[in-house]
């Protein structure tokens, strides 16, 4: 079965500027959308945050399995409520991938917990996007580095938790170096962090970058969540417990050995 996936965009730039409007006349999520559809092991629709709820109302969010996500003007406009939504459906087993200044959004910075700030300069530099482990499933197929003529550059520090992995780190022309590829996961949720993606340069449409969100749609999904308790911290009674606490008819209470209560 193919991995439901739905590509989030604020879908703000696309519609004010005209720079941005050339380069995706659809929006970004319709030409990520297209990216992923060209792979027939994943099956992709979008979401705006005009919509009501965003795009993604609970009833929508239980049947995704990757949810990618790309905000820059409007993080301070996603609702809270729908912010948590994805947070638990994180945590529940849905895949999870953000992207470029989503590193702001209020998704985010809910499941890092940190402020996720970061050093920028829009000068159209060259940005060499480098697989450090390049035997890791999300860099399959890109050789040694992406080479992206535009970048903007995003620095280091990135006050980010150490991540799972980090899959890439990207030189810019200006000297600066930045994680561009990291892991996470949280509850049963898998989480990637991808930060090459400028509305005012065409970085969807560049072949590499398009197989480096495929793999990450495959290698976030995760097909057996079914974390249905994920969010209870049941109490486990003594008579329950994997290895017996209750001898020969007296309790451990009896002995003095421990408090149960
Ligand atoms: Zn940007």
């Amino acid at each position: 079965m193919a991995i439901r996936t739905v590509v989030w965009n604020e879908f703000l730039h696309e519609r004010q500027e005209e720079a941005v409007r050339a380069i995706y006349p659809d929006g970004i999520h319709a030409t990520i959308a297209a990216a992923l559809g060209t792979d027939a092991g994943i099956s992709v629709s979008t979401a705006t945050m005009d919509e009501p709820e965003h795009g993604l109302p609970q009833s929508r969010l239980d049947e995704t399995d990757v949810l990618l996500w790309w905000g820059h003007r409007a993080h301070g406009s996603v609702s809270d409520e729908v912010a948590q939504r994805v947070q638990r459906r994180v945590a529940e087993g849905m895949g999870l991938i953000v992207l470029h200044s989503s590193h702001f959004s209020k998704v985010f910075k809910l499941l890092m917990g940190t402020p996720c700030s970061l050093r920028w300069r829009e000068a159209g530099e060259r940005e060499r996007v480098w697989a450090i482990n390049p035997s890791h499933p999300i860099a399959r197929g890109i050789g040694p580095n992406i080479t992206l003529p535009n970048g903007e550059m995003y620095g280091e520090p990135f006050l980010v938790p150490e991540p799972l992995e980090t899959v890439f780190i990207s030189w810019f022309q200006g000297g600066e170096v930045f994680r561009s590829g990291l892991t996470y996961q949280r509850g049963a949720g898998r989480i990637f962090y991808f930060s090459p993606g400028h509305e005012t340069y065409p970085i969807y449409h560049d072949a590499a970058i398009q197989t480096v969100l495929r793999n990450a749609v495959h290698w976030a999904y995760n097909p057996a969540p079914a974390w249905k308790d994920v969010h209870d911290a049941p109490n486990v009674p003594v008579e329950q417990s994997p290895e017996p606490l209750v001898a020969q008819g007296a309790s451990l209470h009896a002995h003095g050995e421990a408090g149960f209560r």
